[in-house]
């Protein structure tokens, strides 16, 4: 696993550019990575829906569910699957769209100083060993080219957006995480 000499992709991973992305702002160091939590439709596992999410592909009746998100315009750096793949839609440096409406240590916005890693699972479900062990991996590659994201600066989205977000929720081990960093 290594990162592009610009800064802006992740090798080993399968790319899929996402067109919901802009520009980050300048002067503003990236300095945080936000965890969550996704499942298409929720509680399964392994389709192609994350991919039609994030590219603006999913069919509004493809499954009941769809309907209310297929308008959605969204998108997160990094998808860590089941298995431990890796899915990369946005590059590094430009700002993808995961975060919403968030704070962190008082600064809002959080989308323009950060990066999104979408683990696949829910917030009840116990996310599999691979993705601990890939998320690991990539959060120790992403703060040495990243070095304004302090030890500490590993967030869920639940915490940079109380009482409107749960992922990646109660299941996501955080010790775990941390004892793999
Ligand atoms: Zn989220």
């Amino acid at each position: 696993m290594n990162i592009s000499d610009d800064g802006n992709w992740l090798e080993g991973a399968r790319h899929a550019r996402s067109p919901n992305s802009d520009e980050r702002p300048a002067g503003v160091p990236l300095s945080l990575i936000v965890v969550h939590g996704i499942s298409l439709p929720p509680g399964e596992y392994g389709g192609p829906w994350i991919d039609a999410l994030f590219t603006n592909q999913l069919d509004p009746d493809g499954h009941p569910y769809f309907r209310n998100i297929a308008a959605l315009r969204v998108s997160s750096h990094l998808l860590i699957r089941r298995d431990g793949e890796m899915v990369q839609y946005v590059p590094f440096h430009g700002r993808a769209w995961h975060a919403g409406p968030s704070c962190y240590r008082g600064c809002e916005a959080c989308n323009d100083f950060s990066i999104g890693i979408e683990l696949e699972g829910q917030d009840e479900e116990p996310y599999a060993e691979a993705q601990y062990h890939q998320l690991a991996a990539v959060i120790r590659l992403l703060r040495k080219h990243f070095p304004h994201i302090g030890p500490d600066d590993v967030v869920g989205h639940c915490d940079i957006a109380p009482g409107r977000k749960t992922d990646p929720g109660p299941a996501f081990d955080w010790q775990k995480l941390r004892a793999l960093l």
